[in-house]
């Protein structure tokens, strides 16, 4: 979701967006420090509706500089992300490995890939190593497609794959990342094959 481009979808999110645009900043700062509770010690899918309301409220917040002004506590698990001061709260994507990890505040690289602890860093590698050749399908140019045969099969057999792969972040992956950070989300589609969140089952 970039909530700042001008799809439908997310036009959608902004007038979703607008309830937090009328809370004062204190009320914000608590609303977010408690949901933080909730949100610990589990990892969680990108479409749920608390994560995507969190999310929502942590861009304003982010864009009205609420954590550096500490108005309010976040659980004392959460570390301080050194991107943007707010509580340590990293996405997973299929992007790790040109990426890191994801700041959920402000969009920003939260942990660099080589950041990531030795022995996960390992496991994520093998798995976008699996995903990135899969995930490419979706992107094939002619050349590729006339070479591969028939494309509506090979692209069907790709998403089914990345059905697998997604599910494998959910189950083994993200709970991993609970070893270090007091909570995480993983993203629970592929938009260019056209996986939803609920194609993807844990
Ligand atoms: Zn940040």
């Amino acid at each position: 979701m970039a909530f700042e481009s001008d799809s439908p979808l997310d036009r959608l999110w902004q007038e979703y967006g607008r309830v937090f645009q009328e809370w004062d900043d204190l009320t914000l700062a608590r609303w977010l420090a408690q949901t933080l509770g909730e949100l610990e010690g589990k990892s969680w899918r990108l479409s749920h509706p608390l994560v995507g309301a969190y999310r929502l409220a942590a861009q304003l917040a982010h864009d009205r500089q609420i954590w550096f002004k500490r108005l309010a506590t976040p659980p004392a698990a959460y570390a301080e992300s050194p991107c943007c001061r707010a509580p340590f709260l990293p996405l997973l994507t299929r992007d790790v490995r040109e990426s890191g990890l994801i700041c959920q505040h402000c969009n920003e690289t939260l942990v660099t890939f080589d950041e990531i602890p030795g022995d996960l860093r390992d496991q994520l590698d093998r798995w976008a190593g699996q995903y990135g050749p899969v995930h490419d399908v979706a992107h094939w140019d002619d050349r590729q497609r006339k070479r591969g045969g028939n494309y509506d099969a090979a692209y069907e057999n790709a998403a089914q794959q990345v059905e697998q792969l997604l599910a494998r972040a959910g189950r083994e992956l993200a709970p991993r990342l609970l070893e270090f950070y007091a909570a995480a989300v993983w993203e629970d589609q592929d938009e260019c094959l056209e996986v939803r969140p609920e194609d993807v089952a844990i």
